[in-house]
């Protein structure tokens, strides 16, 4: 039997039988793993909170049968702000869903992880709206995942975009080149710049109107589609949470 240390954020638990759960984590260390946390439900387990969805902690795991187990764990960070949002709180179930259904296990995470825990951590303080926190962490994953278009120059012949723009099939048109795709403003144009090229850091760090954040939102929903061809479980209840507090 072997015992290694790493540090990690819970992004899914699942019940098992009376009292054990299965949790998958992404650490710096080992990338995406599952592991089983034995008694992990019990209320008098001593590795109850460490074990929740959001979770952020120092586990040593032991290696004995299918699954690698937690042997013991100490919190770091419990985002417990989260838990009084409803709409925040869907939010991190959401990009945990992202992080769960996209990354694979053995390959390195690093950067989406400091994305998530970034994330998590400004709607936990109230430094950040669910909503928009929703769309950079979108975009920004699919960039370090090598999935997003370059969106400061048009698709079609390359220049760079100034101004506003349309949205094209494979990324963003100028007004020369776009026939009757939508168009979107410049300054949504400029906050597509800003997340494309902030560190991970600074990226959440940004006040946005209605019209920039209907347009981030358009180029979203057209490459989410596109490079995503899942359904999302968690995004459907996160985005009627999001509809009702804006009514
Ligand atoms: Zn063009």
């Amino acid at each position: 039997m072997s015992t290694e240390k790493v540090r990690g954020i819970v992004i899914r638990e699942i019940p098992v039988g009376e009292s054990d759960k299965i949790i998958t984590l992404l650490t710096k260390e080992k990338g995406k793993i599952t592991l089983s946390a034995r008694g992990a439900r019990k209320p008098k387990s001593k590795y109850l909170a460490s074990c929740e969805l959001f979770a952020y902690s120092d586990f040593v795991i032991y290696t004995a049968r299918k699954y690698p187990s937690v042997s013991s764990a100490v919190l770091i960070n419990s985002f417990y702000g989260l838990r009084k949002r409803l709409d925040c709180f869907y939010c991190g179930a959401y990009l945990s869903e992202i992080c769960n259904r996209l990354i694979f296990e053995g390959t390195d995470c690093s950067e989406c992880m400091l994305l998530l825990l970034t994330a998590l951590n400004r709607m936990s303080k109230g430094l950040s709206e669910s909503f928009i926190t929703s769309l950079v962490f979108e975009l920004k994953f699919l960039l370090i995942n090598g999935m997003l278009p370059d969106l400061g120059v048009c698709e079609s012949c390359g220049k760079s975009l100034e101004g506003s723009a349309h949205i094209g099939s494979d990324g963003l048109l100028c007004s020369d080149c776009a026939k009757d795709e939508k168009e979107i403003s410049s300054g949504a144009v400029k906050a597509l710049r800003y997340i494309y090229n902030s560190d991970i850091a600074s990226v959440f760090s940004f006040k946005a109107d209605k019209k920039v954040v209907e347009g981030i939102s358009a180029v979203r929903d057209s490459v989410m589609q596109r490079q995503t061809d899942r359904e999302f479980k968690t995004y459907s209840m996160f985005k009627d949470i999001c509809l009702e507090k804006n009514e």
